[in-house]
C-alpha cells in the first residue's frame, strides 16, 4: 500500500493571485490584456468577433478548411485550419499527433453578448422625433441601458446578396444614439415599480433624429430625414431593414479601471474574454500538440444556443466529421463518435465574482473572488443543480493536474447561493457526445450590464490555463 503524501499543512486556503504571480507572468499579463482590449474594441458583435478572429488566424497561418473539403487534400499533424459558419460561428484547429479518434482538446466560448437589436420594421416617428424600435437580445436589466451613449453595428443585405456593413457611434467624430429615461421630478410612479418593470421592453426605443425634411407634401418628415441620411451614406432604403441585422451596443472603447489599472471595464466581456483567451491560446500553441487542439467561438449562447450558428446545431459535429474525413483514410460514423466521446472540453464562459455590495446572494467560500485566478465550475444549473452538466471528479482531477503543473492561478466558484440563481453555458450541449466537459472562465462584476468589470490577472490566467489544457498530453 502506498503511503499518503506528507504535507506540513493540510488546508487549502484561497490566496490572492497578486501574492503568488511571478514577475514574468505579471509582465506577460500586461501584454495579453492589451491585446485583448484591442480585440474587443473592434469586436462588438458576433460578426465582428468572427471577422477579427479570422484576421488573427490567417496571420498565424490558419487556412480555411473549405479548400481541403473541396479538393480532398489531407490534413497532417501540425496543420492549422478553421471552419466558419455564416460569418458568425467559427472553429479553429491545430491537428495533433494522435489520430482524431483519440479525441480533441477543445476550448469553447461564445462571442454574442447581451444587447439591443433593431426590429424588422424599426423606423417610425412620434412628436417630432425619428425613432428606432427594438427588441432586446439576451438577459439584460433594462434600466441599465437608458441614457448612455449607444452605437449601431450591423449589416444590411440587399436582395442581390450585396452586404452593407454599418458602424455608427465608435469614431470620436461619429454621432451616438440614446434611449431616454424619465426625469426624477416625474418619476413618482416609476420609482414605485420593481427594477424589472421600471423600463418596459417596448420602452427601449432609440432616438434617431429630430430634424424634418424640407419637402412640402412629404408625410412623416422626421422619419424621412433619417432615411435620406442613411440612403446618402449607405445606399439603403427602408425596405433594406427587412434583411438586416442591426445591433445597438454601448458606444466607446474598453478602459483600464482602478488607480492601479488592475481591471478592464468593457462591453461584452461575456463572453469575448474567454473566447479571445481561447483563441489567443491556440494562436500561441507552439509545435504539434499530442491531441488535436480546437477552439470554438460560437454565436447565440445568450438566447439558448439555438439556430444554425448556435451550439445546439450540428455545426460542431459536422466540422468534427470533416476533420476526421481529412485526417484518416477510413472514415466511419463509429470513428466520429469515438472522436467526440474521447474529447476533453473546457466550456470557456464567464462566472460571477463575489460582490461585497451584494453579499446576501453569494456564498462566499464557494464564490469566485477577483484576482484569485481563472474560475473552474464543476457544475452550474439552478435549484438542485437542475440543467447542469456536472463535471466528473475524475475530470476535475485532470484539470487540477494540468493547471497546477503549469503554474496557472485558479479557483473554483459557483454562481451565487443555492436556490438563488444559476446559469447555463454550452457545456451540456457538448456533454451530449459523452465527452468530458467543465466550465472554466473569468469572473465578472456586473455581468450583462452595458459595461462589465474583470480583473486583468484573472483574464491572463484564463489564457494561461487554456493554453496548458490545449497542449496537455494526458500524462
Ligand atoms: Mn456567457
Ligand atoms: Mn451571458
Amino acid at each position: 500500500m502506498k503511503k499518503h503524501a506528507k504535507k506540513s499543512d493540510l488546508t487549502h486556503p484561497s490566496k490572492n493571485g497578486y501574492e503568488r504571480i511571478t514577475p514574468a507572468d505579471l509582465k506577460h499579463s500586461g501584454e495579453i490584456n492589451k491585446l485583448y482590449m484591442d480585440f474587443i474594441a473592434r469586436a462588438k458583435t458576433e460578426r465582428e468577433a468572427h471577422d477579427e478572429a479570422l484576421l488573427l488566424l490567417e496571420a498565424a497561418g490558419f487556412r480555411n478548411m473549405a479548400a481541403h473539403e473541396k479538393n480532398g487534400t489531407r490534413l497532417r499533424p501540425g496543420d492549422r485550419v478553421y471552419r466558419s459558419c455564416e460569418g458568425k460561428t467559427l472553429m479553429a484547429v491545430t491537428v495533433g499527433k494522435k489520430p482524431l479518434e483519440a479525441g480533441m482538446h477543445i476550448v469553447g466560448g461564445h462571442t454574442d453578448s447581451p444587447r439591443i437589436d433593431l426590429k424588422q420594421n424599426p423606423l417610425y416617428e412620434n412628436t417630432g422625433m425619428a425613432m428606432l424600435d427594438t427588441h432586446y437580445y439576451g438577459g439584460i436589466k433594462k434600466y441599465q441601458w437608458v441614457t448612455i451613449p449607444l452605437a449601431l453595428h450591423g449589416v444590411f443585405v440587399k436582395p442581390d446578396g450585396k452586404k452593407v456593413k454599418v458602424t455608427i457611434g465608435e469614431d470620436p467624430s461619429d454621432p451616438v444614439f440614446c434611449i431616454t429615461d424619465l426625469l426624477p421630478h416625474l418619476a413618482q410612479d416609476q420609482n414605485k415599480k420593481s427594477a424589472a418593470e421600471a423600463i418596459p421592453g417596448e420602452g427601449l426605443d432609440v432616438v434617431a433624429g429630430t430634424i424634418p425634411v424640407n419637402e412640402k407634401d412629404r408625410k412623416e418628415k422626421f422619419k424621412y430625414k433619417v432615411l435620406k441620411i442613411l440612403g446618402a451614406k449607405y445606399g439603403i432604403t427602408e425596405a433594406d431593414f427587412l434583411s438586416a441585422e442591426l445591433e445597438i451596443v454601448p458606444a466607446g472603447h474598453p478602459r483600464e479601471a482602478g488607480l492601479d489599472r488592475s481591471m478592464v471595464l468593457a462591453y461584452g466581456h461575456d463572453d469575448r474574454v474567454c473566447a479571445y483567451a481561447g483563441l489567443k491560446a491556440l494562436l500561441d500553441l507552439k509545435g504539434i500538440p499530442e491531441y488535436t487542439a480546437a477552439v470554438l467561438l460560437c454565436d447565440k449562447e445568450e438566447i439558448g444556443s439555438v439556430g444554425a450558428t448556435g451550439m445546439a446545431s450540428n455545426f460542431f459535429e459536422n466540422t468534427a466529421a470533416e476533420l476526421l474525413n481529412l485526417t484518416t483514410s477510413s472514415y466511419s460514423e463509429l470513428a466520429l463518435k469515438r472522436a467526440l466521446s474521447n474529447s476533453w472540453m473546457i466550456s470557456a464562459d464567464v462566472n460571477a465574482l463575489f460582490d461585497p455590495m451584494f453579499p446576501s446572494v453569494y456564498e462566499k467560500r464557494n464564490s469566485a473572488l477577483i484576482n484569485h485566478g481563472v474560475c473552474v465550475s464543476k457544475y452550474g444549473g439552478a435549484r438542485g443543480k437542475s440543467g447542469s452538466s456536472d463535471a466528473s471528479a475524475e475530470f476535475m482531477a485532470h484539470i487540477r493536474r494540468i493547471f497546477d503543473r503549469n503554474g496557472v492561478i485558479w479557483q473554483t466558484g459557483e454562481l451565487g447561493k443555492v436556490d438563488q440563481g444559476g446559469g447555463g453555458t454550452i457545456a451540456h450541449l457538448m456533454a451530449r457526445y459523452g465527452m468530458q466537459v467543465v466550465d472554466c472562465g473569468v469572473g465578472l462584476f456586473s455581468m450583462h450590464a452595458p459595461m462589465e468589470l474583470a480583473g486583468k490577472l484573472d483574464i491572463f490566467m484564463s489564457y494561461k490555463g487554456y493554453l496548458a489544457f490545449l497542449k496537455d498530453g494526458r500524462k
